[in-house]
This record gives structure tokens, C-alpha cells and sequence, in this order.
């Protein structure tokens, strides 16, 4: 037995043993210790899957590697004296259930070896993903079967005070940073990210998942707190009608009816006025718009939700969409190099509709955004506009329920990151 082998023996043998006590010792809840202040606790917890795929590991040697540049599911089996007859079969069995051809670069892969003096190989092993897996039983009788890791979902709370960037502040107290992105969404309309400042705090009620103790997908937020100065600003995750939300402690949405702008980074060019000289034609004109300017390709957003009701092109607005939203507001955007709607079409908030480009009167790449209300052109940064639909009175029992649960828990969060003893 060489080396390299001996340590898979011995790999698979902790696997065993592990796989033997996963089910009969309560590993208790899960506790990060996070430096002071920031507070992290798992405060539910499912206890790890056990590993080795499902095989049963007694009298078998695994070796784990991962699929190399060049490398095929025949020259991987073949190359552990499975025949091509043998491989064959496997592809054909595998149809419909998993392409052998989709294996992909660098995903790990297991054999599967008889631990005696034949060393057959007797299963072959493949990673989809962290959760999903593919077995082949190389030997009679052949079979192809898919087996899932078990997703391991918590609930786990964090506070941390903003010294920095966020994200970095959410990484050192050992949670996930993809939870800054979720709450620059969450907040997208009542906090301005750019002037958070040091000494300001965010609380969290989130929901995780983890295969193997790895994380897994995206986080989701059940309750944030923002606190700045003397202003608290609460957000709770709720669902009615299979639409899921946030909303404020008296149920209004944090989200408001349109986004500030079609494009996510962007510069005016030129605003909105009853009077301005008209750079292509040369002469005084009414801008009934708001250029933003970006590169060429940048994504344009719907702004709000609603229905395409034109997706085409003239000569003055080049290839252009217009949206209505509902019987008072529609938008319109211009000059795309790209239409990526279709007239009737139904878009959500924040979908890509199209491209920046310079098509019909323009003179470098922009959108020229133009807002319609009850029919004529407004400025859209003048005007005030409703927040979305808050919590419908048929679901206003459940909602103050739930909410008053996840109050309690983020003040419960809060008021452990307090009670830190500091050394
Ligand atoms: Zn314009």
C-alpha cells in the first residue's frame, strides 16, 4: 500500500466514524466566537450529513481528486481498468439523468476501490455541486444514481457596528458579506449606503444553509436593523400572496414604487427642462428627459413593474421601450443599442430591458429616461412618488405577529453584542 493510499484508508475510516455517531450525538447548537463587539451565534442547528456519497465505506478505499483540463469520463474510468464496454453502458444509463460530457474542470471527483488484493474499482463518484452528486457502480450490476448531500438551513443572528466597509465588517464577525449586498437591496430606498457612518450598526436575523459545514447558496434576511444616531430603522422579511417583502414595524414596504434611475451607476448628462440647445439639431428645444450617460452594453432597468407597451425604434428616439406601470405612470427609454423585451412583455422592478447605446438622435452613448404621468412628460426627480403596497388588511394579524417576533429577537441580538464582556 503506498503512501497516498494509506491516507485515504485512513480518510475513509474517519468518514466511517463519523458517519456512525452523525445520528447519535446531539452536537449541540453551533457557537462562533466573533471578536468584541460583533456577535455571532447559530441558534438553530441540524447536525451534519454524513459523507462517502451513501456507499457503504466498510471494506472500500476511496481516492478523491478533481476532473482535470483535457480529462473524459472514458479515460478517467479506463484508466482504472474499466473497459470501454463497461463505460458504454454507464454513459447510456446515465441518459437523462446526468451528460458525462458536462463534467467540468476542477469539480471533485471520488473513486471508489475494494479494499482487498483485487483493488477493483467499484464506483465512481462525481460533483455537481456542494449538495449534489452523481455514482456510478462500475461493476455488475452497472447503475447510475444521484445522490443529494443534506442542506443543513439555521437561523443565526449578528450585530456589528460599522467601522469600515461593510462587508469587511460583516467578514471579520464571521458572518456571511454577501449579507451587505442583501441589505444595500433592502435599504436601497430609505438608506443612502454611501453615508453610513463609522460608529452606525446594523443587526441581523438571517437564515442560512450549509452542506458539510461549507456555506451554501445566499443567506436570507429575516430582520435587519439599521441604527444611526437616534434613528432605528427596522426591516421585517414577510410573504402575502406568494409575494415576499420588507416591511417597516407598521407594515408599510421599504421598497418604493420606482427605482431613482434606469441604470445602477450612471452620470446625468442633462437634465430635464422646458428649454434647452439640442446638440444634434442645433436649436432650442423643450428636453422632456433625463440623460444618463454610461458606456455602450450597459444594462437598463426597468424602473418599476409593469407591462411593455412599445418595444421599437424612430428616427428621434432610436430603438426605444415604454413601460406602463399602472393607469397614472409609464417610462420610456432611449436609444438602446439593444431591445431585450418584447412589446406586452410583463417586467418586475430592476429587470434588464435593454442596452445603452446611441441609436436615432444622439450624439454618444446614453438612455434619455422620460417619465409619463396621466399622460404628459414630468421630471421624475421632482415629483413624490407612493412607497409600493403595504401589508393588505387581510394579512395584518399574521404580519404584526411575525414582526413582533423578529422585533424581539433583533433586540434580543442587540442586547447580547451589549452585554459582551470586553478583556
Ligand atoms: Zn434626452
Amino acid at each position: 500500500m503506498n503512501k497516498g493510499r494509506k491516507a485515504w484508508a485512513i480518510g475513509a475510516l474517519t468518514v466511517l466514524a463519523i458517519s456512525a455517531v452523525v445520528f447519535t450525538v446531539d452536537l449541540g447548537p453551533r457557537m462562533e466566537y466573533v471578536p468584541e463587539p460583533a456577535f455571532v451565534q447559530a441558534v438553530d442547528t441540524i447536525p451534519d450529513p454524513p459523507g462517502a456519497y451513501g456507499i457503504p465505506m466498510s471494506g472500500f478505499l476511496i481516492e478523491q481528486e478533481h476532473v482535470r483540463k483535457g480529462s473524459t469520463f472514458g479515460d478517467l474510468l479506463s484508466a482504472h481498468g474499466i473497459g470501454y464496454p463497461v463505460v458504454d453502458s454507464l454513459v447510456r444509463l446515465a441518459e437523462g439523468v446526468f451528460d458525462v460530457k458536462r463534467m467540468q474542470v476542477g469539480r471533485p471527483i471520488a473513486f471508489v476501490f475494494t479494499d482487498d488484493e483485487a483493488h477493483e474499482l467499484r464506483y465512481f463518484v462525481y460533483e455537481v455541486d456542494l449538495v449534489e452528486h452523481v455514482v456510478f457502480s462500475t461493476q455488475a450490476p452497472l447503475g447510475v444514481r444521484v445522490g443529494r448531500r443534506e442542506i443543513d438551513t439555521q437561523v443565526a443572528q449578528v450585530s456589528v457596528p460599522v467601522t469600515g466597509a461593510l462587508y469587511n465588517d460583516l467578514d471579520q464577525a464571521g458572518a456571511d458579506p454577501m449579507l451587505s449586498m442583501l441589505l444595500a437591496e433592502i435599504y436601497a430606498w430609505t438608506v443612502d449606503f454611501y453615508r453610513i457612518q463609522k460608529g452606525d450598526r446594523f443587526t441581523l436575523i438571517f437564515e442560512e444553509q450549509r452542506v458539510d459545514g461549507q456555506r451554501y447558496g445566499r443567506p436570507k434576511i429575516l430582520a435587519a436593523r439599521y441604527e444611526s444616531g437616534d434613528a432605528v430603522r427596522d426591516a421585517y422579511f414577510f410573504e402575502q400572496d406568494d409575494q415576499a417583502d420588507y416591511f417597516d414595524p407598521e407594515g408599510n414596504s421599504l421598497r418604493k414604487a420606482f427605482l431613482q434611475a434606469p441604470l445602477k451607476f450612471s452620470r446625468i448628462s442633462s437634465g430635464f427642462s422646458r428649454r434647452r440647445f439640442h446638440p444634434v439639431q442645433k436649436r432650442f428645444k423643450a428636453h422632456l428627459g433625463t440623460d444618463y450617460a454610461a458606456p455602450y452594453g450597459t444594462p437598463i432597468l426597468a424602473v418599476g413593474d409593469g407591462v411593455v407597451e412599445k418595444a421599437g425604434y424612430t428616427g428621434g428616439n432610436g430603438k426605444y421601450v415604454k413601460i406602463r406601470h399602472n393607469g397614472t405612470y409609464s417610462t420610456q427609454y432611449l436609444h438602446m443599442r439593444k431591445i431585450l423585451v418584447n412589446q406586452g412583455q410583463r417586467v418586475a422592478q430592476g429587470d434588464v430591458i435593454g442596452e445603452v447605446g446611441s441609436t436615432g438622435l444622439a450624439t454618444g452613448p446614453h438612455v434619455c429616461f422620460r417619465f409619463w404621468k396621466n399622460g404628459s412628460q414630468v421630471d421624475h426627480r421632482r415629483e413624490e412618488f407612493p412607497s409600493a403596497e403595504p401589508v393588505a388588511t387581510a394579512h395584518r394579524a399574521r404580519f404584526v405577529r411575525e414582526a413582533s417576533r423578529l422585533m424581539a429577537e433583533l433586540d434580543e441580538a442587540r442586547h447580547r453584542a451589549d452585554q459582551r464582556v470586553v478583556f
